[in-house]
């Protein structure tokens, strides 16, 4: 029907084709692509046809203390945040149409009162140009070390944004080498920077720029020994680091030298700027997709169904199908007991060969002396394919370029922000006749979004079984922070 390369190829033409503000300077800034590919099928045709119906880029998570009450800051500006938050603002425009009695590329109407479904052969395709940060990047380094040129990193390097000290770092990074010195190039070149981003593609960098790239599927690891030269080791030397750290209350990563050093299958929190944030990694938000869909709490009320990805495919980048599987799938593969309407689904893996232009990567390759330092691009870009401004450029949480002074009015607000989310699924509930609202919309008590979430019963219900058997360390949202109109 698709291929990995033909969805990779589409996001990039998008990307491509927006305006020039908030994306990255070429050689200076990088930054990360996601997006959300419709994918309908047309009756009695072999054809199909791919749109992307939601796009963000972004690398940077806003921490605790850059929270606020009213709902209206994005604190997780990750692409794959930013693409799904876009994805429902669409959704939330194609079921209003639904609703009111116009044509909606996406829902029909399901059994029960209030309920829609899926048109049929419609799915929906997440594209991530990188594997998503936290455990999915965990991935096996399986080069031979003693061919990447890669530099030692000096202590000048290593930027803030993690709660430990450069000093500290390096003490740390000595104390392994005395350990095992044998894995020194490979410890440099994981533990290189730990910035707002998790920096699990910056080997790429330092390959040959004709390296092809990792097979896909199972044999991924088999395939790349038998690239090696006879003298290359035949097992995995490393794993590239991420600056994630496990959430509270768990098990901790142990730290020991080389592929020693991280345990897998954890939920992770995002490193902000210097401040533990209160996010989840990507990894464990697409794991926790899979199973209550992406629509969301709010969107669930108006559907039969949990909306899944059919497929999620990364671009070029160091990738492992191994760590995809077990980060995205097997850690929620057993739930059971979930409500009707919802299932552990588990989407095809596919990886292109596409590199993004403005990955890692890319930008450390062409860069020029001169140009300043190699840094993520502080602006995320939201776009989704909705009639009214369906650009939404933001920086530290709010509208990029808004002056301090409009900070906290609705001019500064993103239109992915919670409330802004809110009301559009409110306007839905308004162009909605009474009589046919969903049962779970009727309460006469619904008012703030919290309690709007929470009369979710179904997706409340699906969600407390995935936290009781798989995620039981998730951290639990603060009530406070959600009581916004
Ligand atoms: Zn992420």
């Amino acid at each position: 029907m698709w291929t990995a390369d033909e969805i990779t190829q589409l996001c990039y033409q998008r990307f491509s084709e927006l305006p020039k503000r908030g994306k990255p300077e070429p050689g200076r800034e990088w930054t990360l692509l996601a997006a959300v590919i419709k994918v309908s099928v047309l009756p009695n045709q072999e054809k199909v046809e791919k749109e992307v119906v939601s796009l963000g880029t972004g690398t940077k998570c806003l921490g605790r203390s850059s929270m606020s009450s009213n709902g209206d800051v994005l604190n997780d500006s990750h692409a794959e945040v930013i693409a799904r938050r876009g994805c429902i603002r669409y959704l939330t425009e194609q079921l209003r149409r639904a609703v009111s009695g116009q044509d909606s590329s996406v829902f029909c109407q399901g059994e029960g009162r209030g309920k829609w479904k899926m048109k049929s052969g419609v799915s929906f395709v997440f594209f991530t140009s990188h594997t998503p940060c936290g455990d999915a990047s965990i991935v096996p380094i399986m080069t031979d070390i003693q061919s990447q040129p890669c530099p030692p990193v000096r202590s000048e390097e290593i930027p803030h944004g993690t709660n430990e000290k450069p000093e500290g770092r390096n003490q740390k990074r000595r104390a392994e080498t005395q350990d095992d010195g044998i894995n020194k190039h490979s410890r440099f070149k994981t533990e290189a920077k730990s910035d707002d981003w998790l920096q699990c593609g910056r080997s790429l960098g330092v390959r040959p720029p004709a390296e092809s790239p990792v097979p896909e599927g199972e044999n991924a690891l088999a395939n790349v020994v038998l690239k090696q030269k006879d003298s290359a080791p035949k097992e995995p030397e490393d794993v590239h680091r991420t600056g994630a750290k496990c959430v509270p209350g768990g098990p901790e990563d142990p730290r020991q030298p080389g592929i020693g050093y991280h345990s897998t299958g954890l939920l992770r929190v995002k490193p902000g700027r210097g401040e533990p944030t209160l996010s989840l990694c990507c990894s464990d938000k697409l794991a926790r997709w899979g199973v209550l869909g992406f629509q969301g709490a709010l969107l669930s009320h108006y559907l039969q169904g949990a909306i899944y990805f059919s497929a999620i495919v990364v671009g070029k980048c160091p990738y492992s199908h191994q760590a995809m599987q077990r980060a995205l799938i097997t850690r929620c593969s057993d739930v059971k007991a979930l409500p009707v309407g919802f299932s552990v689904h588990a989407p095809e893996l596919l990886q292109s060969s596409l590199e993004f232009v403005h990955s890692q990567a890319q930008t450390e390759h062409s860069h020029q002396p001169g140009q300043g330092r190699v840094s993520p691009c502080g602006a995320a870009i939201s776009w989704c394919a909705v009639s009214d401004q369906p650009l939404d450029v933001t920086a530290n949480g709010y509208k990029h370029g808004v002056t301090k002074k409009a900070l906290g009015t609705s001019k500064a607000r993103s239109l992915i922000c919670k409330v802004e989310l809110f009301h559009a699924f409110l306007s839905v509930l308004a162009a909605n006749d009474k009589s046919c609202l969903p049962e779970s919309l009727r309460g006469e008590d619904l008012q703030t979004y919290w309690d709007y979430k929470q009369a979710a019963q179904l997706y409340q219900q699906a969600w407390l079984q995935l936290r009781s058997q798989a995620f039981p360390l998730w951290p639990r949202s603060d009530r406070d922070l959600l009581l916004f109109h």
